[in-house]
């Protein structure tokens, strides 16, 4: 079997612990107009293409060293991680038998029943939350974030160490009073979850010029560091413990 990757990335330091390898598949149910991978959308597009599992494992295996002396893994993200559950359980099932350190990023939209299975493989687990109210959350993405919500919360039952990401983009969500509301549904429904505030960048603009999409609103603004620190100690003060890997 196989799938639509976007990219293998070696020796990221960004999604999990140690040195990892990502995996970026392709296909997404949302459409935020802010992406950074724009061709993580679509599962077949001029940026992505078709792998085979065999291939990717074997370039997994090959960083096996890597792993082993920093305590890193493999990090499965999009696109939309799940958006392709086969090809996922199939990849996820082999390395967690080989031993490896699995890792979930994942916009949190998904058939948690069908998922679950993959889900309690991995040690680590970034579920986003992108806007706390459901209509505004379908306006900017196409759909409510109750499937969401509902996800973080049977997902923070299992046990697993999870991590809450809230991509801080000003004139989207980057309010004092939005990310209270954010922080106070972490607390509702993942209560023992970090969270990790990212800011929006621009860097995937390249992309939108490549696939021929009109560019982010350019009203998107970026976060000051000021404004991160903020809002870090706004959620630190809700008693929500606040991680970076970035
Ligand atoms: S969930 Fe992620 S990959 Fe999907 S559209 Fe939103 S930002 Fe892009």
């Amino acid at each position: 079997m196989g799938g639509y990757i976007m990219q293998i990335q070696h020796f990221s330091v960004n999604d999990g612990e140690g040195i990892r390898t990502n995996l970026f598949l392709a296909g997404c149910p949302l459409r935020c107009p802010w992406c950074a991978n724009p061709e993580g959308q679509t599962l077949c597009n001029p940026m992505t293409r078709w792998a085979e599992t065999e291939e990717i494992l074997q370039e997994v295996r090959r960083q096996a060293i890597f792993y082993r002396f920093s305590g890193g893994g493999v990090t499965f993200t999009g696109g939309e991680a799940t958006a392709q559950p086969e090809f996922l359980a199939e990849l996820a099932d082999t390395l967690y038998d080989e031993g490896y350190s699995l890792a979930l990023e994942s916009c949190g939209w998904f058939d948690f029943h069908r998922l679950r299975p993959t889900l309690e493989k991995m040690d680590l687990i970034f579920l986003d939350l992108k806007h706390p109210d459901p209509e505004e959350h379908r306006r900017l993405t196409g759909q409510d974030n109750g499937l969401i919500l509902e996800n973080m919360e049977k997902t923070a039952r299992l046990g697993i160490p999870l991590v809450v990401r809230i991509p801080v983009i000003l004139g989207i969500n980057g309010t004092d009073d939005v990310l209270a509301k954010a922080f106070a549904l972490i607390r509702k429904k993942a209560p023992g979850a970090s969270l990790e505030l990212l800011p929006y960048h621009r860097f995937g603009e390249e992309k939108y010029k490549e696939l021929g999409l009109p560019l982010p609103d350019p009203a998107f603004g970026i976060p000051t560091r000021e404004q991160m620190a903020r809002w870090e100690d706004q959620a630190k003060a809700m008693g929500i413990s606040v991680v970076s890997y970035r």
